[in-house]
Formats: structure tokens, sequence, C-alpha cells
């Protein structure tokens, strides 16, 4: 079955055309899903004969909620459950500016971190367009209010998965359904610079995060396998690229690991790297996934690196942690519900 949620507002007419559907039916369907309704049936003036064709021509795949946690400061996780079966995560943030959303982009990576959790079992398949906007959907009914940001950060790497990436970003930038500005978009990623070149070409203004977290080619190779195939010369190459079309200051996030790399040397080296790049450093203390090698600094430790970075003049901050009583970081949460709820489909490794 087709998923509505692929199609904008013109693809979507077109495609009404060849149904027999009037096209300004598209625009009340989308109407609907802007409002929390998903389902043909209850879209009430729609008329039963459009409601019967849609549903046998088309599901609206937002993904079912299997399991919903809520922490202490308002955030809350959801695994998500998509129409085969695979279980991805996304998280609900509460900020003062209103509702931030943290989706998954595939289910599983194919990276290979060492840190994360998300990269363990591998990359089963990519989402589609429709499955990501389906993320935010449900997540925006979650929340109740209407979402603000949308942050590309949860399992998967986005630039791995490009175009359904390009085509969701139009699709939730559109007025029609959700109209989330490019600005109030962050896409994270380790470091595909190939792909920052084509990113940097569709002239968006989604914001950038580019997960460094070392600073020489031989540290990062031992945390990051994609620091194999590119080095920090070819990454930063394509970073000034990027900003040269775009202008806009580029994130750089940096897991603190305990005797990795949070020394002086570590800071001097990372300043150095930001030389000449508009840039803002985002510290994450690295959360414990089980790997005896990767634990996090104490607090103090970490302040005092934030502290001298800044002293160096970058712009630089902890990130606040949320949601960390309910495994809110990084596929933790699917891995423990994966390992309780073992007959759990796990289809389309194949696609
Ligand atoms: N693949 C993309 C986006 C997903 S990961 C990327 O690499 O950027 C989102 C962020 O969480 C990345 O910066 C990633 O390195 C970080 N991350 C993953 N596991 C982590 C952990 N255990 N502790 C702290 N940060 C982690």
């Amino acid at each position: 079955m087709t998923d509505i949620l692929d199609f904008n507002l013109n693809e979507l007419k077109e495609r009404f055309k060849e149904d027999g559907i009037k096209p300004f039916r598209a625009q009340q369907v989308f109407s609907w899903l802007k409002n929390g309704v998903f389902w043909f049936s209850d879209m009430k003036n729609l008329g039963s004969e459009t409601q019967d064709i849609l549903n046998e021509k088309y599901v609206v795949g937002v993904p079912g909620t299997v399991q919903l946690l809520q922490s202490k400061d308002g955030t809350k996780k959801a695994l998500l459950e998509l129409q085969d079966g695979n279980i991805i995560e996304a998280v609900l943030m509460k900020y003062e500016h209103g509702y931030s959303v943290c989706i998954s982009t595939q289910v599983g990576c194919s990276m290979g971190c060492s840190f994360c959790a998300s990269t363990r079992e591998g990359l089963i398949r990519n989402l589609t367009p429709g499955e990501m906007l389906g993320e935010v959907l449900a997540m925006g009914k979650i929340a109740g209010e209407r979402i603000s940001n949308v942050v590309l950060m949860g399992a998967g790497e986005p630039l791995d998965n490009f175009d359904n990436v390009s085509k969701f970003l139009s699709l939730i930038n559109s007025d029609e359904i959700l109209g989330i500005g490019q600005r109030h978009i962050t896409l994270s990623t380790c470091g595909l610079a190939d792909r920052i070149r084509d990113f940097a070409d569709l002239d968006t203004q989604v914001t950038l995060a580019v997960s460094l977290h070392e600073t020489t080619d031989e540290k990062r190779k031992k945390l990051m396998p994609v620091a194999w195939k590119y080095s920090l010369k070819e990454l930063f190459s394509s970073l000034e690229y990027y900003q040269e079309k775009t202008g806009r200051r580029i994130t750089f996030e940096y897991a603190l690991v305990k005797g990795i790399n949070d020394t002086r040397e570590d800071a001097v080296r990372l300043k150095n790297l930001l030389n000449g790049i508009k840039s803002h450093v985002n510290l994450i203390p690295v959360n414990d996934t089980g790997n005896v090698l990767i634990t996090r600094p104490d607090p103090k430790s970490v302040e005092s690196f934030r502290e001298f970075l800044s002293s160096m003049g970058l712009e630089v901050t902890v990130r606040r942690e949320m949601g960390s009583d309910i495994s809110a970081a990084c596929g933790q949460l699917k891995r423990s519900y994966i390992s309780e709820n073992a007959e759990v489909p796990h289809g389309g490794k194949d696609q």
C-alpha cells in the first residue's frame, strides 16, 4: 500500500486525478493530517466515496506508539512501530520556545561509531520521507501542540539516506502540513564529506551539525570508522564549501570521553581545527552504552574543558541532559525493548 505521507500537495493532486478523486481533496487530507487525524474514515468532509478509494489505495504511515516513557524533566521518548514491524525511536523535548522532536532517519545505522548504541546491529533499512514525517506527526499528537523544531539526531546517518531525507525536509518545510522553517531544523552527520557538498548544493537554511568528537585522524579512526573514509582535511574542506554556500554557522558535536578526548591538548587542537570557521561547539558528556572503554568525565572536568575552550574564544555549551532517567540517549531504549521482546518482527533486512 502506498503511504500518503510520501507526497507533497502537487504530487498528491496529480495522483488523486488518476484515482478519480477531485484534486482539492488533497488539501483537505493535508488539513486533517496537520490536525492529528490519521484515519481516512475520520476525515469527515471527504465523503464516503473518496474515503473508500483512499482506504483501498493508501495508508497514513504514521507509526504506532508501542511504548512511551516520560522523564521527570518532561522529555518523552517513544518507541514507534513502522508498517513492516520495525521499531524506531523518537524523542520529544519541551523548551521555552516550544516543542522539539528528535527523529530517526534509518532503522539501525551502518556507521559503526564505537560509543553509539544505534549501530550495533548495523543498518536494517532507510526510512522513507513519509515515515520520517510520520514520526513528527506522531510526536506532535503526543505533544498536543505544534512542533516548532526538528532535529535529525536519532538513530541513523541522515546523509547516508540522502534522497529520502531531502524530500522529507521539503515536506516538513511546506506550509500545507507542518510549515517548519528550515532554520528550525538541524541535521546531524558523522561527516560524510561528499554528501555534505551535495547537501550544501541543496541551498537550504537547515542547520548542519557535525559529530566531530576527535581532533586528529588517528584518534578519530578509533572512535568513528567513517574517519577511515574521510580525513579531517577532506571533512573540513567540505565544511568550508558548505559555509561559503550557505553562510550558516556550523555546530560541532563533541562527545567527551574520559581519558580519550578530554585533555588540554585535545582542546587546543579543537580550537586550531575550528580556526576560520563560524562555529558552535556542543559538548556531550558521553552516555554509557555498555562499552567499558567509553566512560564520561566527571562534571568538574567537563566544566573545565568547556571553560578552557571558551577562554580561547570558542563559542561552546554543554548539552543539557534531557531524559537520562528514561534512556533517552541514542538507541538505548530500543535495545532494551528488543531484548525484552525477542519476538518483535525485525523485517526488511533485504531492502
Ligand atoms: N549519524 C548522525 C546522527 C545520529 S547520532 C551523527 O553521527 O551525527 C546523534 C549524536 O549523538 C551524534 O553526535 C552522535 O555522535 C552522538 N552519540 C551517539 N551515541 C552517543 C553516546 N553514547 N553518548 C553521547 N553522544 C552520542
